[in-house]
């Protein structure tokens, strides 16, 4: 944990301009230090507060820290609190963000999908024998990718951030309250903050970022005698239908040895209980008998908010928004845009030798972001908009997902974090599927008009 914490100290910052001709190497990125209009910080380190210890702030504070930012990473909860989740993650992220195996609880090469009239799709046909989805608990990944924070050089507090006071001056530093053991009140000057604090983002509300619309997610987590769990050794269910939500899906979940049952809504959050008990019936046989372990809910943000960077302080994670409509994925995105985020301030900060600035910010952070994700989260909503519409429309998602093209097209993209590259001819057979299924259902005509975006 925390080694040496500065006491509230406002930096002064030398408004000169300075030239430097010295090259680093920080985490891959070469950089070569050219003539700059910022004001110069010499004598220190840029200093940065990543305010929130999930995957988003736990990866940008280990690119800040590796980077030579002097970086303090906030996080309220105790190492063994687990952030409401589902825990599945693709297997891209294991090698990207070098989290070992052992760390795995269960690996998941069977994925069945229900429809409202309760078809049941096996949906992982296509995975070849190395690949699987990674269910882990996010206790497990959340201390280890914090530890991992803290190993690059991040200063780890263990408190709850109270306020974030915006700057008087564009050169000057933010304030940051925080309280430590629920009792003592303290204050930090830094030059730089990173909002990786959530759904509820603080930091967010402290910029004026604006609203989004947000999901409610619920999850029951069941420990089921042994033979039940034996159903579930390397399978994950989703079920579809109005009964278990009006716009998104239930689930089931294997962890190490326990099922994580649930569901989410948007449309529908006051009625949430009613929804979860509809996932109950439909798993009833396969949980009779489990013990009840754990009840959670949190919001799960719907899209980016209107603002995500403003003068030095970035959103990333949940607090910017960046959840998958469709699946509800966002531990990826997280941990992928912290570390985007964190190096676009070593970038630019040319490995904590000089201010930077919101220009900094949009060049090096959202512009790399957008571009790589914004069609990726648009083609995911549009999905979401034509199959979580009805229930007709869910039947027609059901009978799509039996065909090996359309699984082989979902698990790539979801697996490798990229559309997946189709072969004409398969891609006009699918286009053909969808709209026969959709035809079928009876839906075609009447949705597509909602479907620009
Ligand atoms: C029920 C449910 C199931 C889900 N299932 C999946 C899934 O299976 N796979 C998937 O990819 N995604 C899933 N998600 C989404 C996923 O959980 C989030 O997208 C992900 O956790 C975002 O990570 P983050 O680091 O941005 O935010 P968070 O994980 O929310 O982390 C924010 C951190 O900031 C800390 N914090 C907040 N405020 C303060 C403060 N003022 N001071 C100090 N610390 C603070 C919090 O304690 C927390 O540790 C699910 C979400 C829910 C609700």
């Amino acid at each position: 944990m925390a080694a040496k914490i500065p006491t509230f100290s406002p930096f002064s910052l030398n408004t000169k301009t300075k030239s430097s001709k010295s090259k680093l190497h920080v985490n891959k990125l070469t950089i070569i230090a050219s003539k700059s209009t910022h004001p110069s910080i010499a004598g220190r380190k840029l200093r940065a507060a990543v305010i929130g210890g999930g995957p988003a702030g736990s990866s940008t504070a280990e690119a800040l820290a590796a980077g030579g930012v002097e970086t303090f990473l906030f996080e309220r909860n105790p190492p063994s609190a687990a952030k409401p989740c589902g825990g599945a993650i693709p297997l891209c992220m294991l090698d990207e963000f070098s989290i070992p195996l052992h760390l795995v609880d269960r690996h998941v090469t069977r994925m069945r999908i229900f429809s409202p009239s309760n078809i049941a799709v096996d949906f992982g046909k296509t995975l070849k024998s190395n690949e699987f989805i990674a269910m882990l608990r996010r206790e497990v990944l959340d201390s280890f990718l914090r530890s991992r924070a803290a190993s690059a050089g991040a200063t780890v507090i263990s408190a709850l951030v109270t306020a974030v006071d915006l700057p008087p001056s564009p050169t000057a530093p933010y304030t940051i309250h925080y309280t430590v053991q629920n009792t003592y009140r303290r204050r930090l000057a830094v030059d730089v903050v990173i909002g990786a604090d959530g759904a509820n983002s603080r930091v967010a509300k402290s910029i004026g970022a604006g609203d989004y619309t947000c999901a409610i997610a619920f999850q029951e987590r069941i420990r089921l005698p042994d033979e039940k769990m034996a159903h579930y050794e390397n399978l994950a269910e989703m079920y579809v239908g109005n009964d278990v939500s009006p716009d998104f899906y239930g689930w089931v979940f294997p962890k190490c040895d326990h099922v994580a049952v649930g569901t989410g809504t948007v449309r529908s959050k006051q009625g949430i209980k009613l929804l979860q008990r509809g996932i109950r019936d439909r798993v009833r046989d396969k949980i009779n008998g489990g013990k009840l372990i754990k009840v959670e809910a949190h919001p799960i943000p719907e899209h980016p908010r209107p603002v995500r960077v403003r003068g030095r302080v970035a959103l990333v994670g949940d607090a910017a928004g960046y959840v998958t409509k469709c699946s509800g994925e966002g531990i990826y995105f997280a941990a992928k845009s912290g570390r985007v985020c964190g190096n676009a301030v070593v970038k630019a900060s040319e490995g904590g030798l000089k201010m930077i600035d919101e220009h900094d910010l949009r060049r090096e952070y959202l512009k790399i972001w957008d571009g790589e994700y914004t069609s990726m989260f648009r083609f995911l909503d549009l999905l979401q908009r034509v199959f979580y519409g009805s229930n007709a429309a869910k039947e027609a998602l059901v009978e799509l997902c039996g065909d090996e093209y359309v699984q082989r097209m979902t698990f790539e993209s979801y697996l490798y974090k990229k559309l997946a590259k189709g072969r004409v001819l398969d891609d006009a057979k699918m286009v053909m599927n969808t709209i026969g299924s959709l035809v079928k259902c009876n839906i075609l005509g009447r949705k597509m008009e909602g479907l620009i975006i």
